[in-house]
């Protein structure tokens, strides 16, 4: 079997991938700030990370895949303000569309998804720990992080004191020490939620939320960290600085990935462009697995250039993939491992979800030329290679057909057309065909009986 190799982007190369402990690997991924519906941007590391999760899970006994959810920051208060309503409403709102919106991506609910407020304890430790090892200090009611007190801070993102300081992203304060220092905690005013520590009534800042989860749930030391690239600086920088300065230097992250940006209709996703899509939108034109087969058409580290065109074009390809397992639709159910396909190699090599995929059309191909000559095997492979890609798993009939609310009617007008053709009423049989023609309901006759599917 080939070996699995991943872009790491603390070394800046691709390395094969050689877990800690085999036995048992451990993943974590930045999840969702839970205030408005995700768009889809967010959906990409949800989707890349979700198939990255799939092919562990082939190759090693156990996988614990973390993915928090944040729900205490500074954008859920605004949001709870300019509403008029309560904070955990707005948070428990928007943490069952994010599930339901994956969920309808084919994105396997993670193992763990821990939220950041039940976790306020391990991060006040946490805290306390970096302030005795001389890494924080206290001032005015914050707690910051010192990063000069760490030698080699700057070294996931590859940039010097100078370098972060230039970036924008930078907060300038009276209280800090030094600009580049970052807020471990913040008080919180009478009307914010707050919550009492040593250092005042306050909460806690973003950084510090992972990197307490992750020391919680999955140990000091994981396999693998992943998000997008926006996160790469300040937010993973500091997640690494806490959790190394807080356990001894040990090493936080073997692996850091990081997938790439998402262009919509060419230009960089912002809201201000108004060219913000929510995924939730996206589902009202297409289906889950259209978007997803669109999210990995591209290779993860690579900027997606998102689209209707691109949409359409998955659209058109998932067709062509169904089309084959529909007319192959007779063969029988059988087991294959694909660990030694060319489909599985692909993904193999740091996650080639591009090539893999066409290699379902490959596989499709063969599939369409063999005919009624297909063999079960061939079909197996391409729907095991499908299942590790999330795709394909719709019974090819009902792909066709879509989810209309109408299909029972449709049913029954087609059964009724196929009665009067038996009972030789051609005329009441044409006009059936032509009313569901009107509709987008195609019939297709064949010597087996009468399907039909929505044009
Ligand atoms: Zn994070």
């Amino acid at each position: 079997m080939s070996e699995l190799t991943l872009y790491n982007t603390a070394t800046r190369q691709k390395e094969a991938f050689e877990p800690i402990d085999p036995a048992h690997i451990r993943m974590y991924v930045c999840g969702p700030t839970v205030y408005n519906l995700v768009h889809i941007g967010n959906a990409r590391p949800a989707v890349v990370f979700d198939l990255l999760a799939r092919v562990l899970r082939s190759l090693y006994p156990k996988v614990t895949y973390a993915r928090n959810i944040t729900d205490i920051d500074d954008k859920i208060m605004k949001a709870a303000r300019e509403q008029g309503r309560e904070i955990d409403a707005i948070t428990a709102e928007f943490t069952q569309a994010y599930i339901d919106d994956m969920a309808a991506l084919g994105v396997a609910e993670p193992d763990l998804a821990p939220r950041a407020t039940d976790h306020i304890h391990p991060m006040q430790s946490m805290i306390a720990e970096l302030i005795v090892k001389g890494h924080a200090y206290e001032a005015e009611g914050h707690v910051l992080f010192d990063v000069k007190s760490m030698s080699d801070y700057g070294a996931l993102s590859n940039r010097s004191l100078e370098d972060m300081l230039d970036g924008a992203r930078v907060e300038v304060a009276p209280y800090k020490r030094y600009a580049g220092d970052f807020v471990l905690w913040k008080p919180s005013a009478e009307d914010e939620p707050g919550w009492d520590s040593d250092w005042g009534r306050g909460r806690p800042g973003w950084h510090l939320e992972c990197s307490a989860m992750i020391a919680e749930h999955l140990g000091p030391s994981i396999d693998i960290h992943g998000g997008g690239r926006d996160l790469i600086f300040p937010h993973h920088e500091n997640e690494r600085a806490q959790s190394q300065c807080s356990h001894g230097g040990a090493q936080f992250v073997k692996y850091w990935m990081h997938n790439g940006y998402i262009n919509i209709d060419g230009e960089k996703m912002s809201k201000s462009l108004g060219n913000f899509r929510t995924v939730r939108d996206l589902l009202g034109q297409f289906p889950g697995e259209v978007i997803r087969y669109a999210l990995l058409s591209a290779h993860y580290r690579s900027e997606l250039d998102f689209s209707a065109a691109l949409l359409e074009q998955s659209k058109a390809s998932l067709d062509g993939l169904y089309t084959a397992l529909r007319q192959t639709a007779a063969l029988p159910e059988q087991a294959v491992d694909i660990r030694e396909s060319a489909g599985f190699k692909a993904l193999m090599d740091d996650l080639n979800s591009a090539l893999a995929i066409s290699e379902l059309h490959a596989l499709a191909k063969s599939l369409n030329r063999a005919g009624e000559a297909a063999s079960p095997e061939q079909r197996a492979e391409l729907l095991a290679l499908g299942k590790m890609l999330g795709l394909l798993q719709s019974d090819p009939e009902a792909w066709f057909k879509g989810e209309g609310e109408d299909d029972a009617e449709v049913d029954a007008l087609v059964q009724e057309r196929i009665q009067a053709k038996l009972d030789k009423n051609y005329a009441r049989a044409d006009e059936i065909r032509k009313s569901l023609q009107g509709r987008g309901i195609v019939l297709e006759d064949s010597k087996d009986g009468t399907t039909w599917r929505r044009a």
